[in-house]
């Protein structure tokens, strides 16, 4: 089971629609997917169509009661995609968590906990550097960075990579960038051009060749509580993320978590 934290602590950068759609593409692919919305806004949830009442168990209970992946997991409309929802209470885990002594590892205990009926587990995290997502670090085994190509883009990045370079120090040496994908690619527009440039010529092979475009589908497609590749699985958006599955799938082998 290898488990990728989808993380930027910026918003709106698509860490929830690359959760959704890679994820779709995944299971596509026959792989048994699970997507834990560690976002208290539970927008993969809502993207996914999960009702209000169908939270009764969440990523809350992962992290502050003792629920295992299996119990909180739901199955979603896409075949072999399951979801551990998120609801409003995760908004409070945070201050509650520090009560705790392992207040770091509950979500890696809780994916300990898993019969690992999962071959990939994706890890939607919030904007933010806190516990939530210091939580999905210690867990994962790798990071998927969605970067928008826009002015402070690498500004954000180096913020981090330096969390991951004290995660990794201190709880899970083992943790690896997967890769950093370029989003909301505008190919009318210089600036984009530019950046993705310097990303590249910074970061190097760990950017994926792949560019999600901007397309409005991509956007249409949660309030419909379908992932794009579903509600229009020909849109260009739906595409390039069947491309970056694609390329990450080749990279899976790599990513191993190593002792603590
Ligand atoms: P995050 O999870 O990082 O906050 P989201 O995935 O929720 O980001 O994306 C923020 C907003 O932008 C959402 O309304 C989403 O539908 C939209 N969006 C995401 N990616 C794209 C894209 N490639 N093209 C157009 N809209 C996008
Ligand atoms: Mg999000």
């Amino acid at each position: 089971m290898k488990v990728i934290a989808i993380a930027n602590q910026k918003g709106g950068v698509g860490k929830t629609t690359t959760a959704i759609n890679v994820g779709t593409a995944l299971a596509a692919t026959a792989s048994r997917v699970l997507l834990i919305d560690l976002d208290p806004q539970g927008n993969a949830s809502t993207g996914l169509g999960v009702s209000r009442a169908d939270r009764a168990t969440s990523s809350y209970d992962l992290l502050v009661g003792d629920a295992s992946l299996s119990e909180a997991a739901i199955a979603t409309q896409v075949p072999r995609l399951d979801i551990v929802p998120a609801t409003v209470d995760l908004s409070g885990a945070e201050i509650e968590l520090i009560e705790f002594d392992a207040r770091t590892h509950r979500l890696d205990r809780a994916v300990q906990r898993s019969d690992a009926r999962w071959d990939v587990v994706l890890i939607d995290c919030p904007p933010s550097l806190g516990l939530l997502t210091i939580n999905a670090m210690v867990a994962a085994h790798a990071l998927l960075v969605p970067l928008q190509c826009e002015f402070f883009a690498l500004e954000g990045l180096s913020q981090l990579l330096s969390t991951v370079e004290r995660i990794r120090s201190r709880f899970n040496p083992g943790l690896s960038i997967l890769g950093v994908v370029l989003t909301m690619f505008d190919r009318r527009n210089r600036l984009t051009d530019q950046v993705s440039d310097d990303v590249r010529a910074v970061l190097g092979k760990v950017v994926f060749d792949t560019v999600i475009p901007r397309n409005v589908r991509l956007s249409e497609a949660p309030s419909h509580g379908l992932p794009a590749l579903i509600y229009d699985y020909r849109c260009v958006g739906s595409q390039a993320y069947m491309a970056l599955a694609r390329e990450l799938i080749l990279r899976l082998p790599n990513v191993a978590k190593a002792a603590a």
